[in-house]
């Protein structure tokens, strides 16, 4: 005895050395939760997959190593006793006979359906699922680290996918596990036909359980809500589809399919303050190019001597404007170069050097078309002494060739 625990002394110190921090390993802190704790299993076991990683013993470890602090929080024994005492209480209380852990393997199945395998070609795979995120404008320009949820079908966790209250799982008897009944029909003496059909005892599963999981109701399968981050980044293309592997539909009899998201513009919200608009209302975009409508009046269009401060997407100010005597035509358009979207580059996340688009804005003159009774008398006047002094020609200051003017009836 006195030795087993000085034994154990020495191996103290070794054994903290070599096992990795559970937390750490799932990139958790202390107080994560059980949705925490799945949520850093699903991607790291992925991640670390032998299939995926062949020849690497590092990753190959590394998923072992997934599983066991899975194993070891998700149970909120273990995860006391790893808590106060750490590695050497766990390997204390594997030794006092406690509960089997899974093979990693089993375990990942549970997970993501299939027999824990994939890209080995045999391996069935579950469809694919294709969901739309709308996000605004907004987003787009100044990128965003949002969440998403979908409802899918998962594999049951109270049963972990037997469907089976105790565990237990028979042999269909009916079938004996082949799923399908072979049924002879006489059509005529000595003439049989033989039908095939789906073994309705089993619902062609080949198994049968004696007590239902109460979750699940013995289906294996539930459907939950899931929670995604989405990290928008800056600049991203419109209608951009992003693909969370494994994450579709889940059964036990398939690997789950990819989770693909599209990333579309939110229509942008009409009914919110003008102040708080900054969503794209009047912001749209074309690639890397951004577009603009400025209202001006006659005056400032005609006389000059305005500004504008145009509030940005992201809230910066961009100011428009011409001096006194500077004339903007109906329709002009002004090309503010770096004033549209961040140009994404994929797969570059380092924003200090991003390149942006234009942003084009297009002059909309307003006529007035009420005047002041003696301001129109007024305007009348100027009109009227300019016209006589200058002798302006309307026709051929249009710009109209004079040539077309002189047979005005020619192609009649
Ligand atoms: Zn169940
Ligand atoms: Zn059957």
């Amino acid at each position: 005895m006195l030795f087993a625990g000085l034994l154990f002394f020495f191996l103290l110190p070794l054994l903290a050395f070599c096992a990795e921090d559970y937390y750490q390993l799932l990139g958790l802190d202390k107080s994560a939760s059980d949705r925490e704790i799945k949520k850093a299993y699903r991607t790291l076991s992925k991640k670390y997959h032998p299939d995926k990683n062949p020849n690497d013993e590092e990753a190959h470890h590394n998923f072992v190593a997934v599983a066991e602090a899975y194993d070891a929080l998700i149970d909120p024994e273990t995860r006391k006793i790893y808590d106060q005492y750490g590695h050497e209480g766990l390997s204390q209380h594997k030794q006092g006979g406690h509960r089997q852990h899974h093979d990693p393997f089993d375990l990942f199945s549970r997970f993501f359906g299939g027999s824990g395998h994939f890209g080995h070609g045999g391996e069935r795979r579950g469809p694919n699922m294709e969901v739309r995120v709308a996000v605004p404008l907004r987003d787009f320009y100044t990128g965003r680290n949002m969440e998403f949820t979908v409802k899918k079908q998962a594999i049951c966790s109270a049963c972990e996918g037997s469907g089976s209250k105790d565990g237990v799982v028979d042999t269909c008897k009916t079938c004996g596990g082949r799923g399908m009944r072979i049924q002879k029909h006489q059509l005529a003496p000595g003439i049989f036909q033989q039908v095939q059909s789906l073994c309705d005892a089993c619902g062609g599963k080949g198994k049968t359980v004696r007590h239902a999981c109460p979750v699940c109701n013995g289906a294996r399968v539930v459907r939950e809500p899931e929670t995604h981050e989405l990290k928008i980044e800056r600049g991203m293309p419109r209608g951009i589809r992003i693909t969370y592997e494994n994450e579709a539909d889940e059964s036990p009899d398939w690997v789950a399919g990819d989770l693909i998201v599209q990333l579309v513009e939110r229509e942008p919200e009409l009914g919110t303050e003008e102040s708080a608009r900054t969503d794209g209302t009047f912001f749209r975009r074309r690639g890397n190019d951004l577009f603009w409508r400025e209202v001006l009046s006659l005056r400032e269009a005609w006389m000059g001597d305005w500004s504008r401060n145009v509030t940005h997407l992201d809230g910066h100010v961009v100011r428009l404007g011409r001096k006194r005597g500077q004339v903007v035509q109906p329709n002009q358009v002004d090309v503010i170069s770096g004033e549209g979207m961040p140009i994404w580059q994929q797969g570059h996340h380092d924003e200090p050097q991003l390149d942006f688009g234009a942003l084009h804005v297009e002059y909309v003159v307003v006529l007035p078309d009420q005047m002041d009774k003696s301001m129109e008398k007024e305007f009348w006047g100027v009109w009227d002494k300019w016209r006589k002094k200058k002798g302006v020609n309307l026709l051929k200051d249009s710009g109209r060739p004079e040539g077309a003017l002189k047979n005005p009836h020619d192609e009649l």
